[in-house]
């Protein structure tokens, strides 16, 4: 994005007959673009992306995880402006400084765009993220992960949406793979696509940015004029994910688009050979909760089990 030529001409203004100077170069796409075209190639993307995959139909009610970064407010926008009814869904960590900044933005921005954003506290629900990491000895990202995704479903269900849309993009799902590809995880690349369906007591999970970049999605941002926390989650340091994506990102500044053919292949070669290759895990009901478990109760009940032997001894 940074080897503009000066005086380059935008080359969607040049087709429309006009003529006006790019702001930005796409490298991967070998295209000068202004910001006013770039903020509806963005759009038109993902909307071809959610055709593709036939992630959303009209009638669907989404909800979208709001962390209050720059995909999933994105990610929010941009379904809007394609006319899906989506609301917001942002989970209070409880993780200091970085929560509160993070809750205000995305409050800010569900009135910018005037949608209704739902809000849960993990304080009121289980314990805040850095309680959970005295607790339970497993790595922060990990239970975060696991709680995540557990209300996430669960509030999807209870507030009447059928979709969950994630602000996933191409960075994040290369990481993945990557990773997944390094260790030859049949099981997770069978399910590493962009749409997994309803099934079992989970919603729809949809990840229509999955083949936009992460500076695709900030340039985004700022050209839109969007407010997003611009720092990262205190337990992000060290995170394995971080390595592996400067590690993609050094390979894609030597070959552009480099990233978007690693992805797009593994969908169209290799997916369809992995994805009847899982093995099906028989999912119960939680006995306590209802929801989608390996075992009888599901980690977040057993998390909120030990929590109140805790508080008993
Ligand atoms: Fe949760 Fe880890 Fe992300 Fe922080 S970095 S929000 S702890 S998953
Ligand atoms: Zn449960």
């Amino acid at each position: 994005m940074n080897s503009l030529k000066k005086g380059s001409l935008c080359l969607i203004c040049k087709t429309k007959g006009t003529k006006k100077e790019a702001d930005i170069y796409l490298p991967a796409y070998r295209l000068p673009i202004c910001k006013e075209h770039y903020l509806d190639w963005v759009v038109r993307r993902v909307e071809e992306t959610i055709k593709e995959f036939r992630m959303i139909k009209r009638d669907d009610r989404i909800l979208v995880a709001v962390s209050g970064g720059k995909d999933s407010l994105a990610l929010w926008d941009i379904l809007v402006k394609l006319g899906y009814e989506a609301d917001g869904f942002y989970i209070n960590l409880g993780i200091g400084e970085y929560s509160e900044d993070s809750k205000e933005l995305a409050i800010k921005f569900s009135k910018e765009i005037n949608r209704t954003l739902h809000i849960i506290s993990l304080k009121d629900e289980l314990l805040p993220i850095p309680k959970l990491k005295e607790k339970f000895n497993k790595p922060t990202c990990s239970v975060c992960g696991t709680v995540k995704r557990y209300y996430m479903n669960k509030k999807a269900k209870e507030l009447g949406y059928n979709v969950l849309a994630t602000g996933h993009n191409l960075d994040d799902e290369v990481a993945v793979l990557f990773k997944n590809v390094l260790t030859w995880d049949i099981n997770y690349l069978s399910r590493q696509y962009p749409v997994l369906e309803e099934e079992d007591g989970f919603v729809r999970k949809v990840k229509p940015l999955c083949r936009m970049s992460e500076k695709e999605m900030a340039l985004y941002s700022f050209f839109r004029g969007i407010e997003y926390i611009e720092y990262e989650c205190p337990f992000a340091e060290g995170a394995s994910t971080i390595e592996t994506k400067k590690f993609i990102s050094a390979l894609e500044e030597k070959s552009p688009g480099m990233k978007l053919q690693f992805y797009n292949s593994f969908l169209k070669r290799v997916y369809p050979l992995m994805k009847d290759k899982d093995q099906k895990v028989i999912l119960k009901s939680c006995k306590i909760c209802g929801e989608p478990s390996v075992n009888d109760t599901c980690s977040v009940c057993n998390m909120k089990l030990k929590i109140e032997d805790y508080t008993k001894s």
